[in-house]
């Protein structure tokens, strides 16, 4: 778990309101979460045979013995929300969420057990539309930062029912190689074959590549879904692959699955994942309603736009105040409050702490300020303040303090 210092926090503000900014302007609105659930919310969303519900949950019981588990993602506490609150009663929901995920896993780069996901959901749209648009959506997000360094790969898991065949079809040919299955994927042969295409072991490789594949066995709504959904992307220019073995590792999807992959990032490669999971409202108690949303890891958004190039918004004071001598602190403050009255989101730092004209002045250079401003007995009874420009070679002027907004504003951009 980590502590975002003050020197990358300005980046990760920046990029959260980029990305928030472009959700918004596709008709989201935010819903806030609790941190955590009841355990068995995510025991029934996400699956009992799945990574994070079997080994990497932050659970334990409360004072009252029940059992609570910090959440490890985001979309089974947004549909417990939902529908706790009548949200999908006779109607649609786009939504957006952020914060912190928890999952006890190995930490290293990229990973970590406490990160921070942007999720975005769309809840009782049924169609290759919505799907098309959630993907544009992300796309969008990378042209204006700027990010070129990732791709797109798509799958389609079908209906449920044709998860259940093609299931069965992995079974026999897994069963059929049973001997040279690894521990992990013996496990999951009768619980959750899918997820040995998702194995990570180097020598599991060759069979699962020899493995039936899941869009050989699409029925015609399956088939038509994800053909809609290619069309849509195409007829946008977004460019992506087919990786017929993309299953990700959650229990709840259904139809399309998607991730924005890169390989700029080591082997932390996924940015952004997401599904459709028109299961998982009813599974939860509610009527049938058709979903489907995406996560993206902000620690791994950050690194991308870093290894990118992005540049982090400077968080440098734009003027340094110094007051110097009898009555100027309160004269300072006066005026430090007054320009940010009338020029918004000026960043002011007035001089703290006393100190001599030269060791003000020394405090004013590192604080980055553009401008720094001096204020001493002369200056309180003329009315103006010295203007000094501290990125250049120009002469220090005086200006009065009616003029002082006005001279900034022309200094300042
Ligand atoms: P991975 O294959 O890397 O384990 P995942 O499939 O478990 O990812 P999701 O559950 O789909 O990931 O989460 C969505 C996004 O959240 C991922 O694409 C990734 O960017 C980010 N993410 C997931 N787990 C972590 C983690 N432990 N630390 C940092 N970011 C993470
Ligand atoms: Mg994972």
């Amino acid at each position: 778990m980590n502590d975002i210092l003050p020197d990358v926090t300005g980046t990760w503000r920046y990029l959260e309101s980029i990305v928030q900014e472009i959700v918004e302007s596709y008709g989201y609105s935010e819903i806030r979460l609790p941190l955590m659930e009841h355990t068995e919310l995510f025991k029934r969303s996400i699956g009992e045979v799945t990574d994070i519900v079997e080994k990497e949950m932050y659970t334990f019981p409360d004072r009252n013995g029940e059992s609570l588990t910090l959440r490890p993602e985001a979309t089974a506490g947004l549909v417990r929300a939902g529908m706790t609150n009548g949200l999908f009663h006779n109607q649609k929901q786009k939504l957006w969420t952020s914060g912190p995920m928890f999952r006890y896993e190995k930490p290293q780069q990229g990973r970590y057990r406490q990160f921070y996901q942007f999720d975005v959901e769309a809840v009782g749209y049924s169609g290759p539309d919505v799907d098309a648009e959630l993907i544009i959506m992300s796309a969008r997000m990378w042209q204006r930062l700027a990010i070129s360094k990732i791709s797109l790969q798509i799958n389609s898991l079908g209906t449920p029912a044709v998860r259940e065949r093609y299931r069965a079809e992995l079974v026999e040919y897994f069963s059929g190689v049973k001997n040279q299955l690894d521990e992990d994927s013996i496990r999951r042969l009768e619980q959750n074959p899918l997820r040995i295409l998702d194995s990570k072991n180097p020598d599991m490789q060759a069979i699962v590549d020899a493995a039936p594949i899941m869009l050989d066995y699409l029925d015609e709504e399956s088939a038509a879904h994800f053909a809609g959904l290619r069309a849509l992307l195409e007829a946008a220019g977004v460019t992506y692959t087919v990786n017929p073995r993309l299953v990700r590792g959650l229990d709840y999807y259904s139809h399309t699955v998607f991730e924005w992959v890169t390989d700029a990032l080591g082997s932390q490669g996924a940015v952004c994942s997401g599904g459709r999971y028109d299961g998982l409202v009813e599974k939860l108690g509610g009527r049938a309603t058709p979903a489907i949303g995406w996560a993206m890891g902000i620690e791994r958004l950050v690194a991308l736009y870093e290894v990118s190039g992005g540049e982090a918004p400077t968080s440098d004071a734009d003027v340094y105040i110094a007051a110097v001598g009898e009555g100027t602190l309160e004269r300072a403050f006066s005026l430090a409050e007054e320009l940010r009255d009338s020029i918004t989101g000026i960043r002011i730092e007035t001089n703290l702490g006393g100190g001599s004209f030269k060791s003000q002045m020394k405090r004013a250079d590192k604080s980055g300020a553009a401008v720094a401003l001096i204020l001493g007995e002369q200056e309180l009874a003329d009315g103006c303040v010295g203007f000094k420009a501290m990125r250049s070679t120009e002469e220090q002027i005086s200006v009065a303090f009616d003029q002082l907004a006005e001279t900034l504003k022309k200094k300042l951009n």
